[in-house]
């Protein structure tokens, strides 16, 4: 399927590995130049040249901090007018509730809600003047399901979803989409950090650890970045223009509701 986002220029954050790589991969497979981010140098110029040499499109790297003001200034300027966003960034590390003082949450809220807002706060107008935009958000499944030991992560997370139900609304107008997309667990290295975490708690290998969790999972397996940025890109495409201020979920069946 055309997607209709030759040419397009979307800005990709925290992009060199994981899901947000998923995301940049596949909307450069649908044609559109690309910008993306991580802070470490060396893996995200090799997946800017990775990248442009299987899609054939404009990769721009910018090595910063997306979640520090400074770190998305620089992403912002280098960045210039982009028709889409993909929001992403790091996720907070896990816990009991007794660990967590004001400045873990201050620290997770920066990462996970204050900083897509940002985002979308300096992008949004160009897009709602050009008539066309498209706002993707990484969240997790936690939003729909909230994980006990990833409780910073629940409450940055509820915090960005409330927010977005509301903008999403108040930019389709001008046709801005804004969705998120909430992945359960994906083969990722923050998927091998939080499996090395149970297997060190538990006393079991990282193998045995993984393989218990896929056996939680109805599709008894983990997610790709593969399939999860195959989802971002339909939801960037010009046939997804109907889709607003939606929650996605892609965990394999995972979390057992209706809705
Ligand atoms: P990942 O494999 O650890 O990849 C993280 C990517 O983000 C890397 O490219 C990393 O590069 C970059 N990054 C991290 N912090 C950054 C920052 N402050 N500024 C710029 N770039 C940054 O993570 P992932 O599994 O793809 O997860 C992506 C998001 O989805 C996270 O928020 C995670 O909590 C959430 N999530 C993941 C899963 C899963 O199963 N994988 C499930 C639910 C939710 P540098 O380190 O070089 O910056």
């Amino acid at each position: 399927m055309d997607l209709g986002l030759k040419g397009k220029r979307a800005l990709v954050c925290a992009a060199s590995k994981g899901l947000g790589r998923g995301c940049a991969e596949a909307l450069a497979a649908a044609g559109a130049d690309l910008v993306i981010n991580a802070r470490g140098a060396e893996a995200l110029l090799a997946a800017a040249e990775d990248i442009r040499q299987r899609y054939g499109v404009t990769v721009t790297p910018v090595a910063a901090d997306i979640v520090s003001e400074d770190g998305r200034a620089t992403v912002l300027e280098a960045a210039g007018p982009v028709d889409i966003l993909v929001t992403n960034a790091g996720g907070p590390p896990p816990g009991l509730w007794s660990d967590w003082e004001r400045a873990d949450f201050i620290a997770a809220l920066d990462a996970n809600m204050l900083t897509p807002i940002a985002l979308m706060k300096a992008l949004l107008p160009g897009m709602i003047d050009r008539g066309w935009g498209r706002v993707v958000n990484i969240t997790s499944q936690s939003v729909k399901a909230p994980i006990p030991v990833l409780g910073l992560s629940n409450s940055a997370r509820a915090g960005l979803t409330g927010y977005v139900a509301g903008t999403a609304r108040q930019v389709a107008p001008f046709g801005v989409t804004i969705n998120n997309l909430l992945p359960g667990i994906h083969a990722t290295d923050r998927a091998d950090a939080l499996d090395r975490g149970v297997a060190e708690a538990d006393g079991i290998s990282l193998e045995e650890a993984r393989a218990r969790r896929a056996a939680t999972i109805p599709a008894r397996r983990y997610g790709t970045p593969a399939e999860f940025g195959a989802a971002c890109a339909f939801l960037c495409s010009t046939q997804a223009g109907f889709i607003v201020g939606q929650n996605i979920l892609l965990d394999g069946g995972a979390t057992n509701s209706v809705l």
